[in-house]
């Protein structure tokens, strides 16, 4: 029997979903849809000092709005306890413990400083890549250290090369150690990291398929490494191209103008706005009205280009 696709919506609540939220959440859906599968909505609020409930509930009114309905999540619930990292903490430990247990978990003490010192070299993802300084701490002095400060949890990685191939950008493989650096898993305040959280709540919730913005790529090869130290399957991944703004910047929460009010109170309908959203991915050759369920049968990978598209501004302003 062919297995169910789960594809799943993972907002982060720190603020309004902009447009190319929209776009790659249209993109899941139809992704998912189209093979008869499920949608899970799990909202990524594990950063409470960054993301609101009232946001939260907020991108549910949204994603409604559009007809991208989800099947089990978010605010209405499920067979999990709840779809809010900010209350899975206990799944999150559970697989931190059996990283320690496999000993490769440490516990680092380098301030933000040290750790983004002009000479550090640099991740795709922007982040410096850790030149592993507290990894040979003893014990000692790690509770020496641990008296002045609370450290941050990392997993040491292999020399290892570790790919995929993403079901929209082909093979793409990265070297752990040289390319990512032993990666944060909870950080010194006590907060989950996104790696660790992401991939507790993919496998616990049973994801098959992960579509999200192609900037995520470059995570994608330690998370999967992080699958296999739990001992889980990794879902087939599928990252979409970003929308620009106009001007060919990347689009940001703050761009309020850019943003599903904006476009409703210049009148446009939400398959006025999903129609637009397919006629940017490809999908249509017009920027015609089309709700999400009417653009089922037209959706396919192979239209979507792997460039990232700028907005045409007559339609979105
Ligand atoms: N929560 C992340 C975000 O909003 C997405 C995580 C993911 O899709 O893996 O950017």
């Amino acid at each position: 029997m062919e297995e169910k696709v789960v594809g799943r919506f993972a907002p982060s609540p720190s603020g309004r979903l902009h447009l190319g939220n929209l776009f790659c959440s249209l993109l899941a859906w139809l992704s998912v849809k189209s093979r008869g599968g499920r949608v899970v909505l799990r909202i990524e609020d594990l950063d409470r000092a960054r993301t609101t409930r009232a946001f939260a509930d907020q991108l549910e009114r949204d994603l409604e709005f559009l007809g991208l309905f989800w099947d089990e999540g978010g605010s209405g619930g499920g067979p999990h306890a709840s779809y809010y990292q900010s209350d899975r903490s206990p799944l999150y430990e559970q697989c931190l413990a059996a990283l320690e247990a496999q000993g490769l978990v440490y516990p680092c003490f380098c301030s933000r400083a040290q750790l983004h010192a002009a000479q550090a070299p640099h991740a795709a993802d922007g982040e410096p890549i850790y030149t592993g300084r507290c990894r040979g701490l003893s014990a000692a002095e790690v509770r020496r250290r641990a008296l002045a400060r609370s450290p941050a949890l990392r997993l040491k990685v292999p020399d290892e090369t570790v790919g995929l191939i993403d079901g929209h950008y082909g093979p793409f493989s990265q070297n752990l150690a040289r390319d990512c650096g032993d990666f944060i898993l909870r950080r010194s305040d006590g907060v989950f990291a996104y790696q660790l959280a992401v991939v507790a709540d993919d496998a616990a919730m049973g994801v098959t398929e992960v579509v999200r913005g192609r900037d995520l790529l470059a995570s994608a090869p330690r998370q999967i490494y992080l699958y296999r130290l739990l001992g889980a399957r990794p879902p087939a991944f599928c990252h979409a191209p970003l929308l620009l703004a106009p001007d060919g910047r990347r689009l940001s929460k703050r761009d309020a103008d850019l943003g599903l009010d904006a476009l409703r109170a210049q009148g446009l309908s939400a398959a006025d706005i999903t129609g637009r959203l397919a006629f940017a991915a490809g999908l249509l050759d017009r920027p015609q009205p089309a709700s999400p369920e009417q653009l089922l049968p037209l959706f396919s990978w192979d239209k979507v280009p792997t460039r990232d598209i700028p907005l045409p501004a007559q339609l979105f302003r």
